[in-house]
């Protein structure tokens, strides 16, 4: 058994093909996970915006880029009785509520003394049973349902990066499951990293300022904090953040446009910084010996799509 080993992991969601930015996110967890000797985990975020057959053929590219997960891929869907547990942990502490706000709600409504900007104003916390009702018939006059909110109290939560330093972020009273039903991201991400054994989370720096609220649910949780490490994040000429819109950014769209998997992996070196002989890099095994995290360039890479010769 492994399981005592700790694990590193990938969990995109699977709602289309990997830019080259993901894959580099991805490629840099594994590349951790190797070199230190933890399982490479894969997680399959389906809870949210699906599109069939993406989960497939993000592992395949991955498959096809040299990287086979160590275990076969967690899929959030199947464990939803999993993320029911964790709320009712979390209500057995009376940190739940229901908030019947819209977003537009949420925007017109005065922000609550003290309370960091754009954080939830408070509106349904200290309810009466009987507003609930109102509340709740009115929902159900619209077809909606109540969402569930943790209840904190805003203060700032600070998580050390490894390579970010100090990532500090006020915890506001964060959704757990949506109006719609669906389980919110934050509680499901640090509920799934605990169960498996995930002790050190590499991903995208977009997604920084979560990791304080993550680390405070897996307090309340009881589960084990994970460290943390988030990577530059690959944007385009305007220096907003990849999109398919940008032209040819999928591995597939590369590999169309005449790139191999050897031009992917060069591509990865000269993006991180590691130029001349220390990145020529050609496959997987090169980048688990050449990337050295303590030296990664941390800015935003720019990646400016091959022109399409026919076009
Ligand atoms: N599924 C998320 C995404 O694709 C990543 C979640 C995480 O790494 O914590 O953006």
């Amino acid at each position: 058994m492994t399981s005592n080993i700790g694990a590193g992991r990938f969990a995109p969601s699977p709602s289309g093909d990997l830019h080259i930015g993901n894959i580099r996110s991805g490629l840099l967890a594994y590349v951790r996970a190797r070199q230190t000797g933890r399982r490479f985990l894969w997680r399959i975020e389906d809870l949210d915006r699906v599109q069939s057959g993406a989960a497939q053929s993000q592992l395949e590219v991955f498959a096809e880029l040299g990287i086979t997960p160590d275990e076969s891929p967690l899929v959030q869907s199947e464990r939803l009785g999993v993320y029911s547990e964790a709320l009712s942990r979390l209500e057995g502490q009376g940190l739940v509520y229901e908030c019947y706000c819209s977003r537009k709600d949420i925007r017109q409504a005065p922000s609550a003394p003290h309370s960091p900007p754009g954080a939830y104003p408070g509106t349904c916390r200290d309810l009466l049973e009987s507003e609930r009702e109102q509340h709740r018939q009115r929902l159900q006059e619209q077809g909606r349902s109540p969402a569930l909110r943790l209840m904190t109290d805003n203060a700032e939560v600070t998580v050390h990066d490894r390579l970010l330093g100090e990532i500090k972020a006020p915890v506001d009273d964060l959704v757990l499951k949506r109006g719609d039903g669906v389980f919110a991201y934050n509680l499901i991400v640090i509920v799934d990293d605990g169960a498996s054994g995930v002790d050190e989370v590499v991903r995208g720096d977009d997604l920084a300022t979560s990791a304080p609220r993550q680390a405070h649910l897996a307090q309340l949780l009881d589960l084990p904090q994970p460290s943390w490490l988030h990577v530059p994040l690959v944007v385009n000429t305007a220096g907003r953040r990849l999109a398919k819109r940008d032209g040819a950014v999928t591995y597939q769209q590369l590999r169309t446009m005449g790139w191999t998997r050897e031009d992917v992996y060069a591509w990865m070196g000269a993006s991180l910084g590691f130029t001349g002989s220390e990145g020529s890099w050609s496959s997987i095994d090169d980048m688990v010996a050449g990337v050295d995290f303590d030296r990664l360039l941390t800015g935003e890479t720019v990646f400016v799509p091959p022109a399409d010769a026919s076009g």
